[in-house]
C-alpha cells in the first residue's frame, strides 16, 4: 500500500496542478488588456529596472530642487505632485482585479484605498522629505474622491510625508482637470516642479481627452519640460494612454478592447 501511494502522489499533484493552471488560464483567456495589466504589475513590483527609472526621475528632481532654491523668486516655492503611481504604489489593486479579469470600478478602488496600506514609489518619500527640508511646500493634487480624503491622508502620513494635511491635499472636484487646482497653488506659490505618471498631471494641453496623435504632438511641443519642470514616473498599467488607445470609450468590453489592440499593435509580418 505504502509503495502504491508513493506512485499515486505525483499523479495527484500533477492533476491538481493542471486543474489550477486551467482555472487561471480560463479566467484570463478573455482579455489581452487584463493579462497585460498582470504583466505590468509584476514589472512594477519586481523589476529592478522599474526602481531604477523611479530613482532616475527623483534624482533629477533633487537636482532641480538644488537649482531652484538658489533663485526662489517672488513667492515661496512649491512642488505639485500627483499621488497614485507617482508617490503611492497601487499595483496590488490592479494585479488582483486583472487576475480575476475584472474591470476597474470606483467601489473596488475605494475598498483598496480605504485600507490605506499602499507602499511608496521608490525614491519618492526621500525626495519629498528632501524638498521640504529645503523649505519647499508640497501640494498633493489627485483625482481621488473627497470620500477618500481620510484614508489618503492616513496612507501619506504612514510614511511621514511632508504637508500631508487637509490644507495641502486637493482632491477631485467637479472636473478631473487639474488646471484649476494648479492655478490655486500659483496664487500663493511659485511651482518649481510637477510630478506625475499621467500627462494631464502636468499641463492642461492633455485635458479633454485628446487623441493618441494629439497627445504625441503635445509631448513633442513640451519636450524641453520633461526632466526640467515635469518629472514623470513610469506607469505601464493604466492612465490616459489607455483611454486614448480606446478613444475614451468606457463602454467597450474586453473582446472589443482586444480587437483594437490587435489592430493597432505593430507586429512582424
Ligand atoms: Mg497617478
Amino acid at each position: 500500500m505504502k509503495k502504491s501511494y508513493r506512485y499515486l502522489l505525483p499523479v495527484f499533484l500533477l492533476l491538481s496542478a493542471c486543474s489550477s493552471t486551467k482555472k487561471v488560464a480560463d479566467s484570463n483567456a478573455a482579455s489581452i488588456t487584463n493579462n497585460g495589466k498582470v504583466w505590468a504589475s509584476i514589472w512594477q513590483q519586481r523589476a529592478a529596472e522599474y526602481k531604477a527609472l523611479c530613482f532616475q526621475a527623483y534624482n533629477i528632481a533633487k537636482l532641480r530642487v538644488d537649482e531652484g532654491v538658489k533663485n526662489p523668486g517672488n513667492k515661496p516655492l512649491a512642488i505639485v505632485t500627483d499621488i497614485d503611481e507617482t508617490l503611492l504604489d497601487n499595483s496590488p489593486y490592479d494585479a488582483k482585479r486583472a487576475l480575476h479579469n475584472q474591470d476597474y470600478t470606483d467601489a473596488t478602488w475605494k475598498e483598496w484605498t480605504d485600507k490605506a496600506v499602499a507602499d511608496t514609489v521608490p525614491g519618492a518619500p526621500e525626495f519629498f522629505k528632501y524638498a521640504a527640508s529645503k523649505g519647499i511646500t508640497i501640494f498633493y493634487i489627485t483625482n481621488r474622491n473627497e470620500n477618500e480624503r481620510a484614508s489618503t491622508l492616513k496612507n501619506l502620513q504612514l510614511y511621514g510625508l511632508p504637508n500631508a494635511d487637509d490644507e495641502h491635499l486637493q482632491l477631485k472636484t467637479t472636473t478631473s482637470s487639474k488646471e484649476a487646482r494648479r492655478l490655486n497653488v500659483l496664487k500663493t506659490h511659485n511651482i518649481l516642479l510637477l510630478c506625475g505618471d499621467n500627462l494631464p498631471d502636468f499641463d492642461m494641453l492633455y485635458d479633454n481627452h485628446p487623441s493618441e496623435e494629439s497627445r504625441v504632438a503635445v509631448t513633442q511641443k513640451l519636450e524641453k519640460e520633461f526632466g526640467s519642470r515635469y518629472i514623470v514616473i513610469p506607469n505601464p498599467s493604466y492612465g490616459d494612454f489607455e483611454g486614448a488607445l480606446f478613444q475614451f470609450n468606457y463602454k467597450l468590453n474586453n473582446a472589443q478592447k482586444d480587437s483594437i489592440i490587435k489592430a493597432k499593435v505593430k507586429t512582424d509580418r
